[in-house]
């Protein structure tokens, strides 16, 4: 028997070679399109690969997979992260979690993850033909099966050959990228981190709290790609103009005004801007109380009146910016949309329109935020696909 992977990265290794464990007599054969595989595992986490998380802070799947929570839910049945973590151990990569769950190889490098796919696409013969795109099934008529592990496809374009087919496709649309936003004296404020703050979509539901950083476009870090990412298809539909509101402090508005008050009591000959009470790097603190008080921001604090608080606690818990577009680089890690649910079977990942043809990964309407959680994803499906080949044999 044969089978055909189509693309050569995370999902279609990990794929190939559980088949392979699986069923050594079965002949499988990965098409690359590039003359590279496993080309995002190398530049993944910033050249680490963080390629599972410890879900120990997961306490409902649809907070980190706003796509596809319910159906990898049962998928977790087959392969989860626990899974996955002693399956890399046990094919020679030891891994560590860090303090904020995520999972990364002990060596700090991506590599370890792909020598350890090559050398046992080798050891088990696994035949690569690299520079070939497949994009109709007739160029796999010698298969018996083929499974699809293009990846992510943001314009659509690798989509087009499964919609032929008769597969429902979810419109692929970016997730996790940051925020462009026209503000100067924001940008001015490049490389400041706010560890806990709060970040929604204004109008919406749509929020993410986490850490944020300020960059010399608008926003980044966690807590925005976070948002990117539950937003992914409201922002696409607002064409990225959305306004968004930022809490930069995890407290209730009284307790702030508090605070505020207080300060006016303990340093009242102190100028406003030159001292932060919150914790707020001083920079952030100045830029913040003149956008808050405009003319007023150079007040000592005894001069502070209750008009000035409330203006204060609404830039601090409340401070809202038109979003200006994405930023300006291709960051986005991970495509929301593709092939849809509805276009497989939830325990097998085959196609309901053509036998035999199977789908994991990135290619399938399931993405995560950011942590490891697509590569579980990667690594859940194509441990599914390999499952449902060898008990269909
Ligand atoms: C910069 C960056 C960093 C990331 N970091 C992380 C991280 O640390 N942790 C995490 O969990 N996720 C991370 N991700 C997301 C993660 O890389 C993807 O979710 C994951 O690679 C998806 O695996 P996949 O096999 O489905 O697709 P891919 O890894 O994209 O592989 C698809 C392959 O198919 C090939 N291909 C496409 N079309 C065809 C065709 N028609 N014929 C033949 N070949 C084809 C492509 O060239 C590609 O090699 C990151 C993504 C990026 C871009």
């Amino acid at each position: 028997m044969k089978t055909a992977v189509v693309g050569g990265g995370a999902a279609g290794f990990f794929l190939a070679v559980n088949l392979k464990e699986m069923m050594p007599a079965m002949e499988v054969v990965i098409f690359e399109r590039s003359h590279h595989v496993l080309a995002k595992v190398e530049v993944s986490g910033g050249g680490r690969c963080n390629c599972t998380n410890s879900f120990d802070s997961v306490t409902d799947l649809s907070h980190v997979y706003p796509r596809g929570h319910r159906f990898l839910k049962r998928l977790f049945n087959n392969f989860d992260y626990q899974d996955a973590y002693r399956w890399f151990e046990q094919h020679g990569v030891p891994l560590v979690t860090q303090d904020d769950d995520c999972v990364f190889p002990q060596a700090q490098d991506s590599h370890a993850i792909i020598d350890c796919f090559l050398s046992l696409a080798r050891r088990y013969h696994i035949e690569i033909r690299k520079g070939v795109r497949v994009d109709s099934l007739d160029q796999l008529r010698d298969f018996d099966n083929v499974v699809v592990t293009t990846g992510g496809s943001p314009k659509g374009d690798g989509l087009r050959w499964l919609a032929v087919l008769e597969h429902e496709i979810e419109t692929p649309v970016p997730s996790l990228f940051s925020f462009s936003i026209a503000d100067e004296h924001l940008h001015a404020l490049q490389g400041t981190v706010v560890n806990d703050v709060t970040a929604m979509l204004v109008g919406t539901k749509i929020r993410a709290t986490g850490p944020l950083l300020i960059t010399h476009w608008g926003v980044s870090g966690p807590a925005i790609l976070k948002l990117s990412s539950h937003g992914a298809r409201y922002l696409a539909e607002q064409n990225y103009q959305s306004p968004m509101s930022i809490r930069w402090l995890p407290m209730q508005d009284e307790e702030v005004a508090a605070l505020l008050y207080e300060q006016g009591v303990k340093q009242p000959k102190k100028q406003l801007t030159t001292y932060s009470p919150l914790g707020l790097q001083q920079r952030l603190w100045t830029y913040l109380v003149e956008k808050a008080l405009a003319s007023r921001a150079q007040i000592r604090w005894a001069e502070l009146n209750k008009k000035d608080v409330n203006r204060l606690v609404n830039v601090l818990l409340n401070d809202t910016y038109q979003l200006a577009g994405r930023a300006p680089f291709k960051d986005e890690f991970v495509t929301c949309g593709g092939v849809s649910l509805k276009a497989v079977n939830p325990a097998t990942l085959e196609s309901r329109h053509v036998p035999h043809l199977y789908f994991a990964g990135e290619v399938l309407d399931i993405d995560g935020v950011t942590g490891g959680f697509n590569f579980q994803a990667a690594w859940t499906t194509a441990y599914t696909v390999a499952l449902s080949i060898s008990n269909n044999r």
